[in-house]
């Protein structure tokens, strides 16, 4: 712009600059005319000089006229340059004008976008504040109600806008009906309005909503007429939209937000879009309240069976309690504990174990006396409440109905599984006056069965003492090895000639505190905590060393008898912990005898079947002790690969009874012969029970007539004694095919 003014005013003074050159020309030639003239006149000579003289004027003249003529063209010339130059920079100028205010349109439109921005950003950093704050309250523990939070929401978005208020809504569970949960705080009227909405106003923008599923936007409510607008305007608020929601994961609709504005307006898409996430939040607070009201009910419920937990059981118990309070009522609390449950999981799998514990929990559930509530108490066991009178509770009689319908086989894929329980109960206020001392009632009782080998057992005072025995007995079994608590003694096996074949280990269990215990009370406790694995193999281990030192001693060759629990054996190293053992013990083989009871079979019968083959073809032989007790022997002994079977000390028991076992005994002696099996009674206490087996063809004895269990030192006297007296006490007789005592 400088330069071109700068080149029009050089242009100016160049166009005076000629002007005035023609004018001092015109000027000039005036001059020379003049000069001419009075030349002419006066001061020139006639003749020659003068010609000369005025022909160089004419020339002058003529010079002066072409430069005159030179400049006004270079004038004219100058002046169309300098007129064209000045529209041009005019032009620009405008164009400049023209170009800056565009810019500034620019720059106040983009000033405007930047101030929405600016708003836009803090209405999401208002609505982020008030999301951070709403994940904090819904993960805060002192709970707050949902409502709360809704509240808490509501008022957020409300106080984004002077002008407006916010309602929410919730579908009843009908889905039929929407109810205020939260608002902003708003006047009197108005929240009569939101309280009323969902039932009284089905075209309002709420109702509408929640109808379509879409968001619903009135802007001009006061020209509607409707009651409903008509209520809105009269509390000053002129559009209105709501937004419904439905609760995350699901398809239906939860509810509806409802931003009221007090001035007439469209929301923007952005506030459309704020309202919408506010939405989306309360959709949020609805879902976590649906879920940690889950999580409660849960916190009450097992999963597995969809039976009350432990939590559920003692609540129940103390539930029952408060009603029979109310009319001197009684409760029975029935604990119950499935036996063996360990070894079903083991054998078949936690999902068959699964399987077998929903189905108890059905047969509980469905039980028909069971008129109160069935929780399961810990992993296989069970508690049942039955509210009633004293008189009309016969536990006992509770108890073996719920037993038999455990005890009915349960079929998982092609397993048959043959499950029973031990039951113990109790009943209030007789055996205890609180829900907690109740179920530690029943479960001594259960205790008590099970250490006793019962099926049913009815709480008595004095047992409290017993479990905690049982407690205690439980805590020192696990560090009885370490400790020394447990010795073996040793039971002699005699042949029908009084010889001393073998030896039965038994275990015996010295507590520092409680003295001996029977293995019939420490056994059951071994193998629920599993310790009789490393205990059995401990005796395993310490009856091979045993019997190695007596055979290195010069004493007879006798053999062992070690007692193996199921736990022990359903384990697939087994057959290399024997061989392992009586290898390391140099121990022959065949000189080991593994008794394992009935339930061993009942338990996979291919796996068992080809361990005892493996464990025979090492040439340790095999016994089925106690025999007849168990399922149905007779119908598989001849399908098992065993060597000797040990008839149960139950039938021996009452051999010579008038109404006795002696046909049932004289059966399976004969069948075992007739399998080639080793026949062993086990128990043998009176000369008549020994004389009544001997006639059947029994080929063993053991017993409390011919020998107790004894400690090692007397059980190798007892072996050198053999060598020259059978039967060695009492002093047995052998004669005319019989056997008589001294
Ligand atoms: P069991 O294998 O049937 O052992 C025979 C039981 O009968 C032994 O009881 C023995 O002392 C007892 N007994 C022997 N003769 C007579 C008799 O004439 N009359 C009477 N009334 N009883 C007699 P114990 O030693 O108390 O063992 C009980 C059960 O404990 C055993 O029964 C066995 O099942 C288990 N047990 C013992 N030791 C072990 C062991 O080391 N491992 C495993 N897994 N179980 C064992
Ligand atoms: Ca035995
Ligand atoms: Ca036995």
């Amino acid at each position: 712009m400088k330069a071109t003014s700068r080149m029009f005013t050089l242009l100016l003074l160049s166009m005076f600059l000629l002007v005035g050159l023609s004018v001092a020309g015109s000027w000039e030639i005036d001059h020379v005319n003049q000069v001419a003239t009075a030349s002419h006149s006066n001061e020139f000579p006639v003749g020659a000089k003068r010609g000369e003289q005025s022909l160089a004027i004419e020339r002058i003249r003529n010079w002066i006229m072409i430069v005159q003529g030179l400049s006004l063209i270079a004038c004219g010339a100058l002046y169309a340059l300098g007129i064209r130059l000045r529209n041009k920079a005019r032009r620009e100028q405008r164009e400049r004008e023209a170009a800056d205010l565009a810019l500034e349109m620019r720059v106040e439109e983009r000033t405007r976008e930047l101030r929405k921005e600016v708003e836009e950003r803090r209405l999401i950093e208002h609505l982020h504040r008030g999301q951070r704050r709403i994940v904090e309250m819904l993960s805060a523990p002192d709970d707050l109600k949902p409502e709360d939070i809704l509240r808490f929401l509501a008022d957020t978005v409300a106080a984004r806008n002077q002008g407006w208020e916010c309602a929410l809504h919730l579908i009843d569970r009908r889905g039929k009906s929407l109810r205020l949960a939260a608002c902003s705080e708003v006047t009197e009227r108005l929240k009569g309005y939101f309280e009323s909405v969902g039932t009284e106003y089905a075209d309002s923008p709420e109702c509408q909503a929640s109808a379509s599923g879409e968001t619903h936007i009135v802007e001009h409510l006061n020209e509607i007429g409707l009651e409903w607008s008509e209520v809105l305007a009269a509390s000053g608020v002129f559009s209105a939209w709501s937004i419904p929601f439905s609760a995350n994961g699901s398809s239906s609709l939860a509810g509806t937000l409802t931003v009221y504005s007090r001035s007439r307006r469209k929301p923007s898409a952005h506030e459309l879009e704020m309202s919408e996430s506010a939405a989306k939040l309360a959709a949020l607070i609805i879902e976590h309240r649906r879920l940690r009201s889950e999580l409660i009910h849960n916190a009450y419920l097992d999963l597995m069976t969809g039976l009350p937990n432990r939590r559920g059981g003692v609540e129940a118990i103390d539930a029952a309690i408060v009603k029979a309070d109310g009319h001197r009522g009684s409760v029975a609390v029935i604990w119950i504990d499935i036996n063996r449950f360990k070894r079903i999981n083991d054998q078949y799998g936690h999902e068959a174990g699964d399987h077998v514990l929903r189905t108890i929990a059905e047969r509980l559930r469905r039980s028909p006396l069971n008129t109160g509530t069935v929780a399961r108490m810990g992993e296989d066991e069970f508690l049942v409440v039955i509210p009633g009178t004293e008189d009309s509770l016969d536990t006992v009689e509770i108890s073996r109905r719920l037993g038999t319908a455990i005890a009915k086989p349960i079929y998982a894929g092609a397993a048959r599984i043959m499950v029973s329980a031990c039951i113990g109960s109790c009943i209030y206020p007789k055996d205890g006056g609180t829900a907690e001392i109740l179920e530690r009632n029943a479960d001594f009782a259960m205790l008590r069965a099970k250490s006793s080998g019962e099926s049913y057992c009815v709480f008595s005072p004095g047992m409290s003492e017993e479990a905690n025995e049982a407690m205690e007995i439980e805590e020192s079994l696990g560090v009885a090895l370490e400790k020394n608590y447990l010795r073996l003694v040793y039971q002699p096996l005699y042949a029908t000639d009084g010889e001393l074949t073998g030896f039965e280990a038994l275990l015996r269990f010295h507590h520092p505190r409680l003295g001996n215990i029977p293995p019939a009370r420490f056994i059951p406790v071994a193998e629920e905590t599993r310790l009789i694995v490393p205990i059995g193999n401990w005796v395993l281990r310490e009856a091979c060393q045993q019997l190695r030192s007596w055979h290195e001693a010069g004493l007879p060759r006798v053999r062992m008898a070690v007692n193996i629990s199921v736990l022990q054996f359903a384990r697939d190293d087994f057959a290399d912990t024997v061989a392992r053992t009586f290898s390391e013990c140099g121990l022959e083989p065949e000189h080991l005898i593994l008794e394992l009871t009935e339930s061993v079979i009942m338990e996979d019968f291919a796996s068992v079947v080809s361990q005892m083959n493996l464990l025979r073809q090492c040439g340790v032989h095999i016994a089925l002790d106690d025999f007849g007790t168990g399922y149905s022997s007779l119908s598989y002994i001849h399908r098992i690969p065993v060597d000797m079977l040990k008839i149960d000390r139950s039938f021996v028991e009452r051999l010579a009874d008038p109404d006795g076992t002696r046909p049932i005994v004289e059966a399976v002696i004969a069948m075992a012969k007739h399998l080639g099996l080793h026949v062993v009674a086990e128990g043998v206490e009176t000369v008549e029970q020994q004389h009544i087996l001997q006639q059947a063809g029994c080929q063993g004895f053991q017993g409390y007539l011919f020998e107790r269990p004894l400690p090692p030192d007397e059980a190798e006297s007892c072996l050198r004694a053999s060598i020259t007296t059978p039967f060695a006490k009492p002093t047995i007789q052998t004669g005319g095919g019989g056997l008589a005592v001294a």
